[in-house]
């Protein structure tokens, strides 16, 4: 398979210490015997990091080299925010050469497609910016910085788990379900980290996570050869395709990559993952008021997306500050669900909580 386009190659600012987590089982153990150590510590190394246990099953005389080569500190917590009584925590993180990431823990049933008992999901940073320049969007405006590395993108996660083992947010021990790819950057312009990290959060314990494929959503402005590549990785994970226009001359403005891979072969792609995965496609649309909130853009939507195995979640706009735009009013809002139900199409309007802890992808780092 051919490598992403080089306009999406980011610029290296410095690259993240080798971790555990950037290798798989079988580097794991290579990379312990190249430190003079038996293959099972590599194990021994997974199971302390993914499962919490700790290091007492390695030798005192052998934790430090150990950890100092492959458990260097990746990700520095900066500040955390937190609201709704604690159940929404958002942390900015800085990494080994001072770039800057958010996560976000909601302890809710963010999702509308999760299962009941699933309540805990973390959304996550692919990238330390991004380069695809939304224009309603706090990290668009800053651009790319660079590439998160795999390590530094299920570390996320780990500290999250590590909160709830800790009994740190409000409901009592508890285990991450869910996982969205929809913090700061484009996932599948970090392609091959992005698969790697899948692989490391959905590995069984004490390889990886454990976490189940179906309960991890990628999202995507729409890469179109890397949505078909991603459909060829035999991972049963949602595909989430942030659309936010029916048609090509609003999309263009909105989504600066459709001038390159327009609405009609997005959907084509987004129809291709969901023929080879056999699982519902999420169309992303964040409602904009007197954008894209008319009701013959509702119309247009229904008439693409009608018949096919899809679900809209319509996103309410957290404007960024400063910003032109403006949250669709609610009946606007409301008119543009009954549209698309109305030709059948599954709908939901996203739970926004955490908009005052500045809830949108890259406005906490904005701000620091
Ligand atoms: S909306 Fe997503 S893809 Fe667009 S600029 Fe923001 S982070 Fe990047």
């Amino acid at each position: 398979m051919s490598a992403l386009p080089l306009v999406f190659d980011a610029p290296r600012r410095g690259k993240p210490p080798r971790h555990l987590a950037d290798l798989d089982p079988a580097a794991r153990r290579q990379a312990v015997v190249e430190l003079g150590e038996q293959a099972f510590r590599g194990d021994q190394l997974a199971r302390a990091y993914f499962g919490g246990s700790g290091l007492s099953a390695i030798p005192a005389a052998r934790r430090e080299a150990l950890t100092t080569a492959l458990l260097p500190e990746l990700l520095t917590p900066v500040r955390e925010v937190t609201c709704d009584d604690g159940a929404t925590r958002k942390a900015l993180w800085r990494a080994h050469d001072g770039v800057l990431l958010e996560s976000v823990l909601m302890r809710y049933r963010a999702d509308p497609e999760a299962e009941r008992d699933d309540r805990t999901t973390v959304c996550i940073s692919s990238q330390a910016g991004c380069g695809m320049a939304c224009p309603f969007c706090a990290t668009g405006q800053g651009g790319l910085t660079r590439n998160l590395s795999t390590a530094e993108i299920v570390h996320q996660v780990v500290a999250a788990q590590r909160s709830l083992d800790a009994g740190e947010v409000p409901g009592g021990p508890g285990r991450v379900g869910n996982v969205v790819f929809m913090g700061m950057g484009e996932p599948l312009a970090n392609y091959s980290r992005v698969i790697a990290a899948l692989r490391r959060l959905t590995d069984p314990q004490p390889h990886g996570l454990g976490l189940s494929q179906r309960h991890l959503t990628v999202s995507t402005v729409g890469l179109v050869p890397a949505m078909r590549r991603l459909a060829e990785e035999g991972l049963q994970v949602r595909l989430a395709v942030s659309l936010h226009a029916p048609d090509d001359a609003l999309r263009d403005t909105l989504v600066p990559v459709n001038t390159r891979w327009p609405v009609r072969e997005v959907l084509a792609a987004a129809w291709a993952y969901a023929g080879v995965t056999g699982r519902r496609v999420s169309i992303e649309y964040a409602l904009i008021s007197g954008v894209n909130d008319q009701p013959e853009r509702a119309d247009h939507l229904a008439a693409l997306l009608a018949g096919r195995l899809v679900h809209v979640n319509l996103i309410p706009l957290n404007p960024t500050p400063g910003s032109a735009w403006d949250a669709s009013s609610p009946a606007a809002q409301a008119e543009f669900v009954r549209r698309l139900r109305a030709k059948g199409v599954a709908t939901t309007v996203r739970d926004t909580r955490g908009r005052e802890i500045d809830g949108a992808c890259g406005q906490l780092a904005a701000l620091a």
